[in-house]
């Protein structure tokens, strides 16, 4: 039995693993379980899955849990804050950690798990993003397993060689392909895409996700982000990741090797699969999934992305290139902008103007340690914010 740390169980990846893990009652034990405010949700899932600790952020839903559980479910410790985060993210009895909350807020309990040597399933790619360096340091200090969850880095991962870790350039890797839906926007007029409304954003075509990612997928931010975790992932650079964009979202991500070969993983859009994947790895198990009808799929296609559409993805390749602090700085940015968007504060195309200004208002600095890259994070809100005001007046 595998014990498993769920942070952020309550939204759409959390949701999906405890799905997943449902189906393996003999293989898998959930040993914790983190959210922020859901208190109702995380009531259910405390019933349903007996875990030994839920953790609220909120102490007022910590409190609100831990009464509505005082009589059906005495035995869960509800623990509330941060530190209970970190706590249940490297406790021995917890073998695998699902790292699934969304943004910045997931980076330091997302660090005490590589730092606790425990396998690492990656959703939160923004952790990922503020402290590459950092973070890829502690996961070979402590020997610790990180399996990607997103969808696009779990194809690749699948598709690579077992020992890519030498080197792709050793292993005879030529490229990522990293494919992209393009969202719901893909095909809108660009002079529309001032007024699009949050509803509007949030629609995505192929997949169901919580809302920060599915406008980072409106934007392509999304792509932009995920361009930097490749990079660390897969220890490559830019210029060997090229994004297509690939409207059905049926080919997860390809990898080209310099014989000319193209592996491609394929599967119907549902994030049980790379869950499944990456809970059992190197084994394989049922996630739920249909199996791909391909007589239903009239056709895949393929074409490049317009970066006059999408700047996102332009800021997020230039900030991984500029290196340092700056895809914190992106990343910070892009959290306060997002927010704002969904709160009806500025337009949509504010967004990528906010991420831009922001990136020329803070210094970048090195990234070597939690404090620079935490130091890095508060700068770019501060700018952020005072953008967000001033667009919004
Ligand atoms: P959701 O918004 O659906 O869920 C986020 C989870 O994080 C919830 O459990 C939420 O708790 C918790 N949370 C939110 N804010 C905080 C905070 N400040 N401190 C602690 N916990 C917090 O997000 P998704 O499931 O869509 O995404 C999670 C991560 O996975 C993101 O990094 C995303 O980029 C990545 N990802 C998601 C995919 C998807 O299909 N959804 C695909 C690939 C990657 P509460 O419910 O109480 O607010």
């Amino acid at each position: 039995m595998k014990g498993i740390t769920v942070l952020g169980s309550t939204g759409s990846i959390g949701v999906s693993t405890l799905d997943v893990i449902a189906r393996h009652p003999g293989r898998y034990r959930v040993v914790a379980l983190s959210a922020n405010t859901q208190v109702e949700r995380m009531t259910a899932q405390c019933l349903a899955t007996r875990p030994e600790f839920a953790v609220m952020v909120d102490e007022d839903a910590a409190a609100q849990l831990a009464e509505r559980l005082r009589g059906p479910a005495p035995e869960v410790q509800v623990l509330a804050g941060l530190a209970g985060l970190e706590r249940v993210a490297s406790l021995p009895q917890t073998d695998h950690v699902m790292a699934a909350i969304v943004g910045a807020a997931g980076l330091k309990p997302t660090l005490a798990a590589a730092r606790a040597g425990k396998r690492v399933l990656l959703a939160n790619k923004e952790a990922l993003v503020m402290s590459g360096r950092l973070f890829m340091d502690e996961v070979r200090r402590s020997g610790a397993e990180l399996l990607p969850i997103d969808s696009e880095h779990n194809a690749v991962f699948q598709c690579m060689p077992p020992d890519f870790g030498r080197g792709l350039a050793e292993v005879g890797v030529r490229r990522i392909l990293l494919t992209a839906s393009g969202g719901p926007f893909r095909d809108a007029p660009l002079a529309a895409l001032a007024d699009v409304t949050p509803e509007q954003a949030v629609a995505h075509p192929n997949w169901s996700m919580g809302r920060k990612i599915s406008v980072d997928s409106a934007t392509m931010m999304n792509k932009g982000l995920e361009v930097i975790e490749a990079c660390w992932l897969f220890d490559t650079d830019p210029a060997h990741i090229q994004v297509v964009l690939h409207p059905q979202s049926v080919v997860h991500s390809m990898v080209e090797y310099v014989d000319g070969s193209v592996l491609a993983q394929l599967g119907n859009p549902d994030m049980r699969t790379p869950i499944a994947h990456a809970l059992a790895w190197p084994e394989r198990i049922a996630s739920g999934v249909a199996s791909l009808d391909f007589f239903a799929l009239s056709h895949l296609d393929f074409r490049a992305p317009d970066l006059a559409r999408f700047p996102c993805l332009r800021l997020a390749v230039a900030a991984m290139e500029a290196g340092g602090t700056a895809p914190a700085v992106l990343n910070a940015a892009n959290e306060i902008a997002v927010d704002a968007f969904l709160n009806g504060r500025v337009r949509f195309t504010d967004i990528p103007a906010i991420i831009e200004a922001s990136l020329a208002a803070v210094a970048r600095s090195e990234a070597d340690t939690l404090e620079q890259i935490l130091a890095a994070d508060v700068a770019a809100r501060d700018a952020a914010v005072r953008l967000v005001e001033k667009a919004s007046r």
